[in-house]
């Protein structure tokens, strides 16, 4: 099969990504192979690939949004069957024994192993999943729309959980791509009003057509204070930034694995009045299926700009220019 393997972490302009010729990998005891259909591309491939995060495995595949087809299934991988349609996402696998997980969040567990990190992903032609991990696919989104659900989606859903909005609350999103874009439709379906705040004029225009009553560049604060906020760009400067826009008693959640230092606070002006300051690690799977089976309810969709398999440096270039709204979709053609 061919698979991308990130040969040397460095920016994606020069040559980190190589395209190999790899055996289809052997589904390990209760792991499933996944022929791999479409893999979103995710700004913690990004990470991984230009060595933001430690590399955790040599000559690793990126890739954590797989939509995909169950090809078999390795001894004592219960719950699917070949040809099932399933989705991989970005937690691997947990211990299933700390104190964090057996108080429900898997999502802090320290011995957890995250997809195109640990383990190769899905910027290739198979892949494989532990199967208690895998999702089932709802019938109604095919392959593609479904692929940037399985971490963006995923991740901006549990942000909007973090920030407890209330019910016909005001929430604003700091930044615009693919996690927010399927976060504001989730709120939206909820009944909140929603604010979009980012310095990119199309993701502004796809702000507005999916529903948000604002959409203003990061120089302009939201119209009205917010009840909630999340901050889904890397860039801590913009924290004390979207605290201000906050009301009182307000909760800003911080989305993404990887952020540039939070300049300091202002106590006055940022977090008094019960402002809350929340990070988002992770998710669990609970929250992973929980938030498939809204999107399918809600009809949420994501914006999708497929790439070819072979074209993924330029799929992770693009992201990180900002030269797309929504979200990169590797598709693979195995035949
Ligand atoms: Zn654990
Ligand atoms: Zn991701």
């Amino acid at each position: 099969m061919r698979a991308w393997s990130v040969v040397r972490p460095g920016p994606v302009e020069g040559d980190p990504l190589r395209l190999v010729e790899r055996p289809v990998p052997v589904p390990g005891p209760d792991e499933l192979l996944v022929r791999v259909r479409a893999c979103g591309v995710c700004r913690t491939d990004l990470h991984v690939t230009e060595g933001d995060l430690p590399v955790r495995r040599a000559g690793v595949t990126p890739g954590h949004e797989v939509a995909g087809e169950v090809a078999a299934a390795g001894p004592g991988a219960d719950g699917f069957s070949v040809g099932d349609r399933v989705g991989v996402a970005w937690l691997r696998r947990t211990d299933g024994v700390c104190a964090y997980c057996a108080r429900g969040a898997e999502n802090l567990c320290p011995r957890s192993r995250y997809t195109g990190w640990d383990a190769d992903g899905g910027y290739a032609e198979y892949t494989t999943v532990p199967a208690g991990y895998a999702y089932r696919l709802p019938d109604a989104v095919p392959d593609v729309a479904a692929a940037p659900l399985l971490c963006a989606g995923i991740i901006g859903f549990r942000a909007l959980r973090r920030t407890g909005l209330p019910a016909g609350g005001r929430l604003g999103l700091y930044g615009f791509g693919g996690s927010a874009h399927l976060c504001a439709q989730v709120a939206l379906a909820e009944g909140a009003t929603v604010h979009v705040v980012t310095r990119e004029p199309a993701a502004r225009e796809l702000a507005r057509r999916l529903g948000a009553a604002s959409a203003v560049d990061l120089r302009e604060p939201p119209p009205e204070p917010l009840d909630a906020a999340i901050l889904f760009a890397p860039a801590g400067d913009l924290v004390p930034v979207a605290l201000r826009a906050l009301d009182r008693g307000g909760v800003l959640a911080l989305a993404g694995i990887h952020r540039s230092d939070v300049p300091p606070l202002r106590y006055e002006t940022d977090l008094f009045y019960e402002k809350e300051l929340r990070s988002v690690t992770a998710n669990t799977r609970a929250d992973g299926r929980e938030f498939l089976t809204l999107a399918a309810r809600y009809g949420v969709r994501a914006t999708t700009h497929p790439y070819p398999l072979t074209e993924a440096p330029r799929a992770l270039r693009d992201l990180k220019a900002g030269r797309f709204d929504g979200a990169a979709v590797l598709v693979t053609d195995p035949d």
